[in-house]
């Protein structure tokens, strides 16, 4: 198999897929809350990227016949819920091509926080073992272990982790105004 490319959908609060982290979709296309999947609470969500789809199955709900896909997870291939082909129910009609995650089976984290996991986690081999030490939470890390050294290595991460804040603060200001900029040249 060749290699899986993912896009990413921007946003602040981020879902992903619970068992691999691969980001799915964005707060901003979340329509309702109020569904139930297999697992339990499930999401509508108005687009959602990084998924495959089954054929179409005929399905009877509370709410109606549809044609349902199954919707798994591009990169590990986890099920994850499904997507409304079509609904018989007029009623119903707005959730076509629309998909439900199961609560269960997505994670949901802040942007800015899995964006710098992943800058800590990549950039350097030898941070990896420090970042295992150490748990994160709301942006700063806490330390797991006791002592004078670990004291030390929280001081380290939590001064890296600012760090790169700033910077991707900066890199989202920059990206704002070239984007103000080309719709100004566009008027
Ligand atoms: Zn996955």
């Amino acid at each position: 198999m060749g290699k899986t490319f993912l896009q990413h959908p921007g946003g602040a609060r981020l879902y992903s897929c619970a068992k691999c982290d691969t980001v799915l979709t964005n707060k901003s296309q979340l329509i309702s809350m109020r569904f139930t999947g297999a697992t339990g609470r499930a999401f509508l969500f108005n687009k959602v990227v990084n998924i495959t789809f089954s054929e179409v199955q005929d399905r009877v709900m509370l709410t109606g016949r549809h044609m349902v896909r199954d919707v798994s997870c591009k990169k590990c291939d986890a099920k994850l819920g499904w997507m409304y082909e079509f609904a018989v129910e007029e009623s119903q009609r707005y959730k076509e091509g629309r998909v439900i995650l199961e609560r269960a089976l997505v994670s949901e984290a802040d942007a800015t926080r899995k964006v710098l996991e992943e800058i800590l986690n990549i950039g350097a081999a030898g941070r990896l073992d420090v970042m295992k030490e150490l748990k994160m939470y709301a942006g700063f890390y806490t330390k797991t272990g006791s002592g004078r050294k670990n004291d030390k290595r929280v001081k380290q991460a939590n001064a890296r982790a600012q760090m790169k804040f700033k910077e991707a603060r900066q890199k989202i200001q920059q990206a704002k105004l070239a984007e103000e900029a080309r719709s100004k040249a566009r008027k």
